[in-house]
């Protein structure tokens, strides 16, 4: 079966009659027994590993349906659910880390993950290592020490968009037994299977392209076999949970993911390749374009790519970013993606880079909904020409 068949399909076996289509909502703490022997046979084939529930923060039916949905989405083991994408990027880090443990983190990564490393992982003892997001296999071996217990990916990486050699990056950390953690949000696993390259852990904020629809926060951390148990129990021990109600909303917007991402991919690409040929535009980030540093690597490790993108201006002044992004009719500005809608925002780099700064133009971030590209290219012609008017 194609994935997109079991993101429509997945978890729908947990319904009980009625036989509705979409899982009914039980929003519960307690689950009641009908007797203390149910009970007793409950908490039992529940201590064996089995999806039932003996309480409301474990094994509800929405939560099933989701990870079950999740982990067919990025082919992995088990999945676990948390309340946010960041939830899931220290659940997933904590999940294999003890102190005095060493992690190589990308660092071209998602700006909060980088402060959840320099804060708190350091507070635990947890010392962290930012690496080239350029780097290959040998030179991620090189870092690594005999305490390196997590390599971190990111790709493309947020904000510039450089595309990792993910396989070769999974084989040198496992030959120096560490784990490897993957944020997979721009490619999900209908792009980027990053588990058949070796990943053992799958950050997925699904909160962008799984929701999809800009009306729900949630995360989900996808392990394989070997990374199940640790990260088990770093979701009991931390509590991680979610309104059903949230994960209802989740699970709907996930069973048109492979659709809006074909659609929204397709779309983003025509918009780059037009805005590649614009005068006021230096270069546009894009793994999928033929001129991107990373397509080669993109070409081989992904089957299709998504609606975020980068677009590095001419020097212009920041008068100008504002003339250009301020009254667009149909681009939003506002943080986030992975929605319906289409969306522009400077590229904030704040969180700052140690090994591979930014040392280009003025960079802005596209995100591209399921509106007609034409209207999009309109929109976008208009905003030049306010662009241009303020220089
Ligand atoms: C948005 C994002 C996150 C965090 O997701 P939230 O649900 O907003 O916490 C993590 N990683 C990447 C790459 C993201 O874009």
């Amino acid at each position: 079966m194609k994935k997109a068949t079991k993101l429509v399909h997945g978890g729908r076996h947990a319904v009980h009659p009625p036989k509705t289509v979409n899982l009914p909502i039980a929003r519960a703490s307690t689950v009641l027994f009908d007797s203390l022997s149910e009970l007793a046979e409950t908490q039992k084939l529940f201590d064996a590993g089995e999806r039932i529930a003996t309480y409301g923060i474990v094994n509800m039916p929405q939560r099933n349906a989701f990870e079950e949905l999740v982990c067919e989405l990025e082919g992995g083991h088990r999945a676990v659910t948390v309340p946010s994408g960041l939830a899931a990027v220290a659940v997933a880090i904590l999940a294999v880390v003890k102190a005095g443990d060493h992690v190589l983190m990308v660092d071209s990564v998602y700006g909060p993950s980088r402060t959840f490393c320099d804060r708190t992982l350091a507070r635990f003892g947890v010392e962290t290592t930012y690496y080239d997001p350029l780097a290959g296999g040998e030179a991620v071996g090189a870092l690594m020490r005999p305490n390196t217990t997590v390599v971190y990916v990111e790709s493309p990486g947020s904000l510039t968009f450089e595309v990792q050699d993910v396989p070769a990056i999974c084989r040198a950390a496992h030959a120096k037994g560490a784990f490897v953690i993957a944020d997979n949000a721009w490619g999900t696993g209908l792009y980027c299977p990053v588990m058949d390259y070796g990943v053992d852990l799958v950050v997925q904020p699904a909160t962008k392209y799984l929701g999809g629809h800009s009306d729900v926060i949630l995360g989900a951390v996808v392990a394989n076999e070997r990374a199940w148990p640790r990260l088990h129990e770093a979701a009991r021990d931390l509590g991680q949970t979610a309104s059903p109600d949230d994960i209802y909303l989740m699970v709907r917007g996930m069973r048109t993911l492979a659709i809006r991402l074909e659609r929204q991919g397709a779309a983003a690409l025509e918009i780059a390749r037009w805005l590649a040929k614009r005068p006021e535009v230096k270069r546009v980030l894009h793994p999928a374009l033929e001129s991107d540093p990373g397509h080669a690597l993109w070409k081989r490790d992904f089957k299709g790519s998504s609606g975020l993108f980068g677009v590095e201006l001419q020097p212009c002044s920041k008068e100008q970013v504002a003339a250009l992004m301020d009254h667009c009719e149909h681009f939003g500005i506002g943080y986030s993606w992975g929605g319906f809608e289409s969306l522009i925002i400077p590229a904030n780099l704040r969180h700052g880079r140690k090994v591979r700064p930014w040392d280009g133009g003025p960079l802005i971030r596209l995100h591209i909904g399921l509106e007609d590209p034409a209207d999009l290219m309109a929109d976008l012609d208009v905003a030049f020409a306010r662009f241009r008017a303020a220089a």
